[in-house]
């Protein structure tokens, strides 16, 4: 299967940059698959699992915020947090996750919906990774 170049990359580090076979992402549009030779497109990225297809497996990373760049052999990654399942705190997103239920259902008018939305989504891409 043709393959082509992954690069994600985060304000710290160079978090992967390998020949894979596809890559599964979220943008604002929605979800997108990603082969060799896709047309090319920039879209923004939201927090979502990034599924990372390479020799028949595939690899789970949480990645938060961002955007991608896809070319027809390499797709670039920009994104603000990304991490491995090994590096995430399961309690800790767990707690997110209740606290961003609890703002939402609360009807607050104080509540930052558009703020609590988005750490609801950071907590779901998290445990969906390990999961
Ligand atoms: P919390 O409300 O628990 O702080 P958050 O979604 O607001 O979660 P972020 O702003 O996305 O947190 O991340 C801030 C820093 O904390 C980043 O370095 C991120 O990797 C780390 N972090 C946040 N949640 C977790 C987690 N569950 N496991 C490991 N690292 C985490």
């Amino acid at each position: 299967m043709k393959t082509f170049k992954l690069l994600v990359n985060t304000p710290d580090r160079v978090f992967y940059h390998e020949d894979v076979t596809m890559v599964e992402l979220a943008t604002s549009e929605g979800e997108i698959g990603v082969y060799a030779d896709h047309i090319p497109l920039t879209a923004v990225l939201v927090p979502c699992v990034l599924r990372i297809h390479q020799e028949g497996e595939v690899h789970k990373a949480a990645v938060h915020g961002g955007i991608v760049e896809v070319l027809k052999d390499k797709v670039t990654v920009l994104a603000e947090i990304a991490e491995w399942p090994e590096e995430i705190d399961v309690n800790r997103a767990n707690e997110a996750k209740i606290r961003a239920e609890r703002l939402l259902a609360s009807h607050d008018s104080c509540t930052d919906i558009g703020r609590a939305e988005l750490a609801l989504k950071r907590s779901l891409a998290r445990l969906n990774t390990v999961d």
